[in-house]
């Protein structure tokens, strides 16, 4: 193994096993002398903050779990009165290794969700039309049975996939996925598409792995597109190692055309042109190149320039040097007065950062995270620019550098996995759409309105897209179609903007309400949180066990594993369907599986080193993730693609031709490195494990070539010959578009470090803290179109507008606009709906075919409930819904919703109020089929709907990969554009 292993300091988050975790109660690291050590959890007493001058002892027991409110899995400590049952707080738990022991705002918020007394504590149904605000009570049987013999009938009739599962954040690794797999159902929607969707295929085209894992802490430069040290993925892990990095010395480099927080940390903020940042980032690479100040050997040996030669240029020697003049020759135009033109960011500030890249080394941590490659077409050209910087410093995989995001998460397998679906979901799936990554999850309201298909069962999982997706209204004018969606569970924590529009409200555990196990790449090592009803955990300590969550969460909430266990066994009560038997307890065959029965075998199983850890303090495994909610797998992981492979292994055999290695398929691998996502199997029923390099097999990259893939045979392949090298291409948004003298780019995409999305709601702290979005707008373009801090403006896109104020600040470049994502929640009822918290009363019309109207009658205001803060609620804002007036721009390679848009911004009129809507779904169909056109559908090479290499979750079987069958898409005429900031074909 070539895996370094020196220690990190400041970056050991330690095993609780070991002496020094602060966990353990042994040596304490700087500043986490406040935390309880771990031997006393389950007694602990400590002052009540809140009786102060008092001093009032209260005594705890201390559980921790997974925050649920981002997907960085940081993780908390509950502190459950001994006395009364309650949560009175959720701190940091530091036996965490991503988090250690640190939070943002949002995780100790948790416990307002848990007290929010207007959460769901019922499962309701729908009386009188959907959508109509009618609702009673009924219990989860009534759900159950009912949903269960729909799905039932689905699959005997073998239309396996007219049940969906559409979730937002997942916040779990692998369980739904197997209930799905187990149905047989190819049902799993996601919400990968409207936001890292285009930053996934830039990388998964470099190494096929679909995510970067940067090691901040050891950085010797940080580069960042977006706002990672405030909101980014994964945030605060993240946050706390940019500036681990940057203590170090680390040198900080932000593209964002916005002045976020993170970027005024930076020692260089670039605010270039939304869209423009691969000619930015191509730039920096000539300077490396012309220079010859890249990593030759690196690149010689690890990126597949031979490849390239022998496919482009056959007039040339096959040798490393003609590639080097060739790579010259290749990016010769992309010089610093072409970015400057493209960009707006002076040339020689470009050659200032360029050469702090270049100083870089191997120690180039980067990350892109939504900005444009969520934000344009061709936005996943952002993220492939981008890591050809890392690749041209051989930044990849070194300390200080840039991994694969699966060398650093550790997805254990479950107790047996059921087979891959038969049938291809093409709902979700679509043929125009072969390299998407993943679903195309916001075209369903499209793809079900014109005829593709239907829906017998819809699960939407803490999920909103009414409110959270692109063109909301299409959303409403689907899921009222009961012709369309036969059933639509919704499966929350909260009343939102979508589950208004459901058949169910089925109340689901918050953070410290249910079971999850997840692992996400914060760092160059890989660890396992474990989320677990808190109050369940401390009742079991106390001797009293409960056999199932409701027993201890609030009111009737339910954690899902035990919900789609039971949903699962009524489907198939006497297990002829063959469902049932994945569900049941792997030593009691024929008995239902339990929650403990899963979680016990995995981290039996499927963990290294977690048995030996708690045989060490004397528990079972499981026992020792309930007692410290995490577990480190790996630390200081690197340059896992230098591994040697050994081929004296018996059925290791290597491909002379290719000089691809094969062999047989370890077993044991966890689900996330599976060796190589080659479905296409190798001699004898191999599978790939790896590559020859100078005459060594070495693990090598799950890409066809087993190398880095400067030159992408499968977009040459898959009729994209033109995007094969890391390029750029003009958007939607670019300056030339800008002709009229209110257009703007509008940036929409961008986060408040206190607030995510729907979840944050119900956080009265969050809400209290912010509660408005204004429309950024620089001074120089404030004067132009006539208007002040404060005042009301109409920005219009292509299918409608909305009235925002604005906000005057030098913090946006001239000729954006930015408005923040994650407000303007609404409810139709004054009293019922979304969350009182966070939304305005709204009137919400339509006044002829496709055409809506809203408008707010009232914003944020007390109210009277168990809370006496609920009457205390001052602030009056609720922000602006922009989402609804976004018609759909799907990007024809990776499917992603290109959020920005372009936008005329003028001074509203008269009659505008604050918050008013207007929006025209009859323009966002049009929209969609102008982007719908750029599309250059499967089927690919051998008649398959997507390349078999690339990741896909919930990946059916290889028949199913085929095509078969005439498209069942309907052409979808198109008329005449109508959009003013359609895409160039
Ligand atoms: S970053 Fe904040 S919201 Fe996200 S998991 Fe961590 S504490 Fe929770």
């Amino acid at each position: 193994m070539s895996q370094t292993t020196r220690r990190r300091p400041g970056s050991d988050p330690g095993d609780p096993g070991s002496t020094d975790h602060p966990a353990a109660g042994g040596a304490m690291q700087p500043g986490f002398e406040a935390f309880p050590p771990a031997d006393r959890w389950d007694d602990w007493t400590e002052l009540d903050a809140k009786a102060w001058p008092e001093r009032v002892e209260r005594r705890y027991t201390i559980v921790p779990t997974t925050c649920f409110n981002c997907e960085s899995a940081c993780g908390l400590l509950a502190y459950v009165d001994k006395e009364t049952g309650e949560i009175r707080k959720f701190e940091g738990n530091p036996a965490h290794p991503g988090s250690r022991g640190r939070n943002c705002a949002k995780g100790p918020a948790t416990r307002n969700q848990v007290d929010d007394p207007e959460r769901i504590l019922h499962p309701m149904r729908r009386t009188g039309p959907r959508g109509a605000g009618g609702w009673e009570r009924c219990t989860w049987d009534d759900a159950l049975d009912d949903l269960a013999t729909r799905i039932r009938a689905a699959l005997v009739r073998d239309e396996p996939n007219k049940v969906m599962y559409h979730v937002g954040r997942p916040g779990e690794d692998g369980f739904t996925e197997r209930v799905l797999a187990a149905w047989g159902v190819d049902g799993h929607n996601s919400h990968t598409n409207i936001c890292s969707a285009g930053g996934r295929v830039g990388y998964a085209l470099w190494m096929g792995y679909d995510r970067p894992s940067p090691d901040y802490a050891n950085a010797r430069v940080i580069l960042l597109i977006s706002a990672h040290l405030e909101s980014g993925h994964y945030f605060n892990p993240h946050a706390q190692r940019i500036i681990e990095g940057k203590r170090r010395g680390a040198r900080l480099i932000v593209i964002d055309p916005r002045l976020s927080n993170t970027a005024s940390q930076a020692d260089h903020w670039l605010p270039a042109w939304p869209g423009s940042e691969p000619a930015l980032l191509l730039a920096i690479a000539r300077e490396l190149i012309v220079g010859d100040r890249f990593d030759r050997e690196f690149v010689r040996r690890w990126v597949n320039w031979e490849e390239y030669l022998g496919a482009e240029r056959p007039d040339l020697p096959l040798t490393f040097e003609s590639f080097v003049d060739e790579l010259k020759r290749l990016y010769d135009g992309y010089t610093l007065e072409y970015a400057e033109a493209e960009t707006g960011i002076p040339a020689e500030q470009i050659r200032v950062v360029a050469d702090e890249v270049a100083r870089a080394g191997g120690a180039l941590a980067a990350h892109n995270w939504r900005a444009s490659s969520a934000g344009v077409i061709g936005g996943w050209l952002t993220a492939r620019c981008l890591f050809f910087l890392n690749v041209l410093t051989g930044s990849v995989g070194t300390p200080g550098g840039t991994s694969p995001n699966a060398w650093d998460k550790w997805v254990p397998r479950p107790p047996y996995m059921p087979p891959h679906p038969k049938q291809w979901n093409e709902l979700t799936w679509p043929r125009e759409y072969p390299l998407a990554f993943f679903e195309m999850s916001f075209l369903l309201p499209h793809f079900l309105l014109e005829g593709r298909g239907a829906l017998d069962v819809y699960f939407s999982r803490v999920y909103n897209p009414v409110w959270t997706n692109p063109d909301g209204m299409s959303w409403v004018e689907a899921l009222t179609r009961e012709d369309l969606i036969g059933r639509h569970a919704a499966l929350t924590p909260v009343w939102s903007e979508t589950a208004w529009y459901a058949d169910y409200v089925l109340p689901v555990g918050l953070g410290g309400e249910r079971h999850d196990l997840h692992s996400y790449e914060t760092h160059a090592g890989s660890w396992i949180g474990f989320r677990q009803p808190v109050t369940r955990v401390a009742a079991e300590r106390d001797g009293r066990p409960a056999a199932d969550t409701r027993e201890t969460n609030p009111g009737e909430v339910w954690e899902e594993n035990e919900f789609w266990i039971e949903l699962s066994w009524r489907i198939d009560p006497d297990g002829s369907l063959g469902i049932r038997r994945w569900f049941e307890a792997p030593d009691r065959p024929g008995e239902k599986m339990t929650v403990d029965d899963y979680y016990g075998w995995i981290f039996e199983h499927s963990v290294p080193g977690l048995p030996a850890a708690a045989a060490r303090e004397g528990v079972t495994p499981l026992g020792y993730m309930r007692k410290y909610g995490a577990f480190e797998v790996e630390r200081d992981v690197y340059a896992r693609h230098d591994d040697p492979v050994d081929t004296g292994r018996p059925g290791v055999v290597v491909d002379d031709a290719t000089g691809l290695v094969f062999g047989p398929k370890p077993d044991a691998a966890p689900l996330n490195v599976v060796p190589v996502p080659l479905m296409a199997p190798g001699p004898g029923g191999t599978v790939r494990v790896g590559v020859d390099v100078d005459g060594g097999a070495r693990r090598g990259f799950p890409t066809p070539s087993g190398r880095l893939e400067f030159y992408s045979a499968t977009l040459r392949d898959w009729g994209w010959p033109e995007l094969a090298l890391p390029t750029y291409v003009v958007s939607q948004v670019a300056r030339e578009r800008m002709t009229g003298p209110n257009d703007f780019a509008l940036i929409p995409t961008f986060r408040l470090p206190v607030l995510v999305h729907t979840r944050t709601g119900n956080a009265k702290w969050l809400n209290e803290i912010a509660h408005a979005n204004p429309v950024w707008i620089h001074p120089v373009d404030a004067a132009r179109i006539g208007v002040r801090n404060g005042d009301l403006v109409r920005v219009e896109t292509d299918s409608g507008y909305l009235v925002n104020r604005v906000w005057v600040t030098e913090g946006i470049r001239p000729g954006v606009v930015a408005c923040s994502h994650h407000m303007g929640r609404w409810r139709l009822d004054p009293e019922a709906g979304t969350d009182r918290w966070s939304s305005g009363h709204v009137d919400l019309r339509q006044t002829e075919p496709g055409r809506w109207t809203m408008r707010r009658l009232t914003g944020a205001r007390p109210f009277a409930s168990s809370d006496p803060d609920s009457s205390r609620i001052w602030w009056r804002d609720v922000g602006v819904h922009q989402n609804l007036i976004f018609p759909p721009h799907p990007d024809p390679i990776s499917g992603a919703h290109a959020w920005h848009q372009k936008v005329a911004v003028r001074p509203a009129g008269p009659d505008d109020r604050e918050g008013d809507i207007s929006v025209d779904t009859t323009i966002s169909r049009r929209v969609y089929r102008e982007w719908l056109a750029l599309t250059r559908p499967a089927p690919g090479p051998g008649g398959l709907r997507r390349p078999e290499w690339l990741l896909r979750p919930l990946r059916p079987t290889p028949d199913a990969y085929r095509v078969t069958d005439p498209a069942v898409a309907p052409a979808g005429a198109i008329d005449e554009p109508t959009s003013s900031s359609a895409p160039r074909a």
